[in-house]
């Protein structure tokens, strides 16, 4: 309770949720939420009633091992590959960028897509690797538009988040009583794709921040949500995130990028979760300006659980390689390698 920014506060907010008798599972679906709640001890504050899972958050985690071959297969083949720091050390098929890096190939780690364009300032082939959700696409978009050189291509991996909440709605018996929707994320698409959440499937969703008071919040939001029996789309972060989203930010996505179906590590194939390069950009496209050969996939190490862990199945402690055979220096699978990997979270805070 000590690191809460006012603790009277919490303690008031624990208690109002602790009023709640009936049994509820929220589901967010953002690797720095699943930081905040494990990092505060936010679930040890909850009533046994309340649960709070971790879905598909991490963008690490979900980037699928056929993806990372396509980038190790250019690393290895004489062009630059460019991306970001986490992305480096997880593991592909059957080995990773980092150990491509190692045997001598050209991978950089950049903290901006900018970055990327400037390495291909000097004659050579640059890639830029690009992951992650609607919070990162719109960088990659703004340096297509701005006409990177000719020695330049991307290798797009973008995945979007609302399609994900859609799958999680729909796991089977694992039904979910309200989302904690991603407050950056959100900054980027506001609050209008969330509305199918409320409507079609009748469950409420809050957009929160990332202090443990917003977590703490937007629980009790949705729980008021539940008992008036009229689940909507509210929005906890108000100090980020508007209704509208930023506009200029989805402008530049759907000039560059056009909505496809996408492959989810852990998860499988979820339709209109993907972007890819539209056709007017196809020059900077690494898959068409590259014979990309790949060997056999495999998604996952079969003693990995990552699967259950992406859909909050399977607590890390649970995997019997969890802090063993699996570490952050020894990762095993993709959740134990990116700050924002639910296993990673739980090794650090074990
Ligand atoms: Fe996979 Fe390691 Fe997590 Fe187990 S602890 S699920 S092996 S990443």
């Amino acid at each position: 309770m000590l690191n809460f920014r006012d603790e009277k506060l919490a303690q008031k907010i624990v208690q109002k949720i602790k009023e709640y008798s009936e049994s509820l599972r929220f589901c967010h679906v953002c690797g720095t939420h699943e930081y905040t709640i494990t990092r505060y001890g936010l679930r040890s504050l909850l009533p046994e009633n309340i649960e709070v899972i971790a879905g598909p958050g991490c963008p690490v985690c979900i980037t699928p091992a056929r993806e990372i071959d396509e980038a190790i297969w250019l690393a290895e083949h004489g062009i630059t590959v460019a991306t970001f720091g986490d992305v480096v050390r997880v593991p592909g098929s059957s080995s990773s960028l980092a150990e491509a890096k190692a045997k001598g190939a050209d991978v950089r780690v950049v903290y901006s897509p900018s970055d990327a364009v400037e390495l291909a300032k000097k004659p050579r082939d640059v890639v830029f690797f690009a992951t992650g959700f609607e919070t990162t696409a719109p960088a990659t978009a703004s340096i297509i538009l701005n006409c990177p050189p000719e020695n330049f291509g991307v290798l797009v991996s973008h995945r979007l988040i609302p399609p994900a909440m859609e799958f999680m709605v729909g796991v089977g018996e694992h039904r979910f009583d309200g989302f904690i929707a991603p407050g950056h994320v959100s900054t980027i698409i506001g609050l209008g794709p969330y509305q199918l959440f409320a409507e079609a499937y009748r469950t409420p969703v809050v957009v929160a921040g990332f202090e443990p008071l917003d977590v703490l919040m937007a629980i009790v939001m949705l729980i008021n949500q539940i008992k008036e029996k009229n689940p909507r789309v509210e929005n906890e972060y108000t100090r980020s995130v508007t209704f509208e989203g930023n506009v200029k930010a989805q402008e530049a996505i759907s000039k560059v990028f056009e909505v496809t179906g996408g492959y989810w590590r852990g998860i499988g194939r979820l339709a209109n979760s993907a972007l890819k390069l539209r056709s007017e950009f196809s020059e900077y496209d690494a898959r068409l300006k590259y014979n990309i050969k790949l060997g056999e996939i495999r998604e996952l190490d079969p003693n990995c659980s990552c699967h259950l862990v992406i859909i909050g199945r399977l607590a890390p402690q649970q995997c019997r390689l969890f802090g063993s055979a699996c570490t952050p220096q020894t990762p095993r699978g993709p959740c134990m390698v990116s700050m924002e990997g639910t296993c990673h979270i739980a090794y650090l805070v074990r």
